[in-house]
């Protein structure tokens, strides 16, 4: 499997797939709306590669499109069929993404979400393509105490997003029942921060973040005042909340693994954890933050966030065994390298 196309390759998670795709040798075609992103960071990624003397010659094809359109679709495995390299395989990871925003606009999330997933399914049966990685999330979990979940933990979406993604796996499911071509991924990320260690991509949020990471960035370089953390009496170590923070580079090497899961493997559906199985608290992640890149990062408590939780943590296990991944980041290389990210690029992607 040499030809793949990303769906929403432009954005975070996406632009970083697309490097370690193309790094790899593998031929890109990418589909984006560029509704949460832009060319920009597919600029950069050429530039990068170019700095690291790998020679990419015509395998990046970036066409604008929007994935509720099938005739969008056709269109990127119609270039690919006319440059004698079909598509093998998609990497999906165009969607909307925001929990809070899917809260008031729960149609606007179906509508790109599942039934931007529902028209890709069609052209890809059409157009013969069975393999599939789909990006899911931990946020279909319904965390219950301070455990490591895994792929087995009870599902239960508690917004509007979730359950886009959890329909989402569950249509993956029906598709392969109905025809066993089918060689299905879905890919639950926990919780994904950091860029590439040369700063020239990284996360580019839209207006004022709410996550608690790309927050930090922001009041690093003084573009935020301080922190506001959600609680101090979770029943954690030390009161505030615990997440599975992952570098994105780490997240963009389990999807190649992924993909290579898929060819070596007999046609099946499988449901993975992307996350590193250790928890750390945003108290711990603001000091190794202040600490690794020597500033000052002012917080306040305040109460909880509504419908938030104390403990969200993977057990990687299925993906080590599995894909033969293994995160190599830690939360220091995280913290190092979304900071040179964000003081090279203090307003994202715009000049
Ligand atoms: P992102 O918003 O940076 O990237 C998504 C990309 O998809 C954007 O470039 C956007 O323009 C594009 N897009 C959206 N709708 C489209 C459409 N209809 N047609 C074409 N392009 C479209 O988000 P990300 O953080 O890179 O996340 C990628 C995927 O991973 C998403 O599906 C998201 O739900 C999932 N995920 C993200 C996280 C996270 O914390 N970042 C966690 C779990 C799962
Ligand atoms: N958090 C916080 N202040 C913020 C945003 C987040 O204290 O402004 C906390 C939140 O309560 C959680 C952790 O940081 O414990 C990660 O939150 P985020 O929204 O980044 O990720 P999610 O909760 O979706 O996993």
């Amino acid at each position: 499997m040499n030809s793949i196309l990303v769906t929403g390759g432009a954005g975070f998670i996406g632009s970083h797939t697309c490097l370690s795709l193309l790094k790899k040798g593998y031929t890109v075609y990418v589909l984006d709306s560029y509704i949460n992103s832009s060319p920009v960071p597919l600029q950069r990624i050429s530039i990068i590669l170019e700095k690291e003397n790998v020679k990419i010659d015509d395998k990046l094809t970036i066409l604008k499109g929007d994935l509720r359109k099938e005739s969008d679709i056709k269109k990127i495995f119609e270039i690919a069929l006319k440059k004698n390299k079909p598509i093998e395989a998609v990497v999906h990871f165009a969607g909307l993404k925001a929990v809070g925003e899917s809260n008031k606009k729960a149609i606007k999330y179906w509508d790109f979400n599942v039934l931007g997933t529902i028209s890709l399914l069609k052209v890809m049966e059409d157009y013969d393509c069975w393999n599939i990685v789909f990006s899911s999330s931990a946020t279909i979990y319904r965390p219950k105490k301070n455990s490591l979940m895994d792929e087995n933990h009870e599902l239960g979406p508690s917004n509007p997003y979730g359950v886009t993604k959890f329909v989402i796996e569950k249509m993956l499911n029906d598709a392969f029942r109905s025809n066993q071509k089918w060689r299905i991924i879905n890919l639950r990320y926990f919780n994904p921060i950091g860029a590439h260690p040369s700063g020239l991509i990284g996360e580019d949020p839209l207006g004022i973040p709410n996550n608690l990471f790309p927050l930090i960035m922001q009041v690093a370089i003084g573009k935020i005042n301080e922190i506001k953390i959600f609680g101090k009496d979770w029943p954690t170590k030390d009161g505030t909340g615990i997440r599975d923070y992952i570098h994105v580079m780490d997240l963009a090497e389990g999807h190649l693994k992924a993909l290579e899961f898929l060819i070596n493997e007999k046609p099946q559906i499988c449901n993975i954890n992307l996350g590193t199985g250790i928890g750390t608290s945003v108290l711990e992640l603001i000091k190794t933050f202040e600490k690794i890149n020597n500033v000052k990062i002012p917080y306040v408590f305040t109460g909880r966030r509504k419908g938030d939780n104390a403990f969200v943590v993977a057990d990687n296990s299925l993906a080590q065994s599995n894909l033969n991944w293994i995160p190599k980041m830690n939360i220091e290389h995280m913290c190092r390298d979304g900071y040179l990210w964000q003081i090279n690029n203090p307003n994202g992607y715009l000049k």
